[in-house]
């Protein structure tokens, strides 16, 4: 067994359908009295309905989070949260809103509370990201991990199922890039292998009923899974190409890391083929790569980059980017090898 290093990072989870019905309890553990309610402008509804069962708990709502964080939004919502005397915030909703709690934690270290409604995981890692200029620049800090975090599954049954499919697929990219991360280690294996199992079984089951709850709690527990594995070990070549290809070309974030993973990951096959049996065992496929691609076909997700709006004639700059200053990964990574990585990403033709 080779040498490892793991550093546990505590939050506390709440998991069950209804487990919202909790939040005044852990706000009051919290040491907390005037909870901020965050959410997007299409879950305003959502937050509005958090709110109203708070009570005394409740400073206000604030529904303008958007994807990526702009800092204009992180600025205004750091204001009302003054402006209202809060002391905690509740992010319910995906990434974009959970984003925007860790950008109000930055600044002035109130306890979060997540409540995701996405599969996307940022509850339970301390990475950051706040957009300026344009430019999206992310990091690392423990202070932003969320407290609490509360898996309701009843949340989650809106979730329109294009984007149940592409957010499970999502989550499935954190856990295989963490199986042939550089700083893995056992803990991990484990969990990002289930995280794939988890997700891999829900996602046909809610393409068939995208309201069996039972299905609904699998994903999310799998999403839990695959998120710690993000939030514990460094990402590779798949997270960086998606990072450049949402970036740089505004491609949207779930659908991106869709299309992109089994070609990230049958590049780097060779190179790991440990990570390549488990994640083929969790997706009970004969190969990774195109296990992956069948598990987001089978359940109609875009698998072209050029469907969900990429442009031929940008892939040779994204090579370029993508080549540059590269994270760590398991093969080499090699500006041509890449660039036709990205043409096959682009054609959709399915990995062996
Ligand atoms: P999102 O949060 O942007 O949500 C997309 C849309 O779906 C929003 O309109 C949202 O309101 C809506 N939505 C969410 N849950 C819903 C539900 N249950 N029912 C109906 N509508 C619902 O999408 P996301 O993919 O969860 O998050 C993407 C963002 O999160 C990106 O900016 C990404 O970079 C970031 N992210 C960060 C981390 C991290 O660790 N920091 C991890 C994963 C993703």
């Amino acid at each position: 067994m080779k040498e490892f290093l793991y550093t546990a990072q505590s939050a506390r989870v709440i998991f069950g359908a209804g487990a919202v019905q909790y939040l005044p309890r852990e706000i009051e553990l919290l040491g907390a009295q005037r909870a901020l309610v965050l959410s997007t402008p299409e879950q305003a509804h959502d937050a509005e309905r958090v709110a109203q069962r708070l009570g005394k708990y409740v400073a206000g709502v604030f529904a303008k989070a958007v994807m990526h964080v702009p800092i204009d939004t992180a600025r205004e919502a750091r204001a009302e949260a003054q402006r209202l005397g809060a002391d905690c915030a509740v992010a319910i909703g995906g990434g974009s809103t959970t984003g925007l709690g860790k950008a109000i934690a930055l600044e002035s270290g109130f306890p979060i509370i997540a409540i995701p409604t996405t599969y996307a995981g940022s509850e339970v890692t301390p990475i950051y990201g706040l957009t300026e200029g344009g430019v999206k620049r992310t990091g690392k800090d423990p202070r932003i991990l969320p407290r609490t975090v509360i898996y309701d599954p009843e949340l989650t049954l809106s979730l329109p199922l294009g984007m149940t499919v592409t957010s499970g697929m999502n989550a499935i990219a954190h856990a295989a890039e963490g199986l042939y991360s550089k700083d893995s280690n056992p803990i991990m294996d484990l969990i990002a292998a289930e995280g794939i199992r988890a997700i891999a079984a829900a996602l046909p089951a809610l393409r068939a009923h995208p309201r069996d709850l039972e299905a609904r709690s699998q994903a999310l527990y799998g999403a839990w899974l695959c998120g710690t594995v993000l939030g514990n070990v460094g990402m590779a070549l798949h997270h960086k190409l998606c990072h450049t290809l949402g970036g740089s070309f505004n491609l949207p974030h779930a659908e991106v890391h869709t299309v992109i993973l089994p070609y990230a990951i049958e590049y780097n096959a060779s190179a790991a083929p440990l990570a390549m049996t488990r994640i083929a065992a969790a997706l009970q496929a004969r190969t990774a790569a195109g296990g992956l691609y069948d598990l987001a076909r089978d359940q109609g997700a875009p698998c072209a980059l050029r469907d969900i709006g990429m442009r031929s004639a940008d892939l040779d700059r994204a090579a370029d980017l993508a080549a540059a200053n590269p994270y760590w990964n398991p093969r080499p990574i090699e500006r041509n090898a890449i660039r036709e990585l990205l043409q096959r990403a682009y054609d959709g033709a399915r990995p062996p």
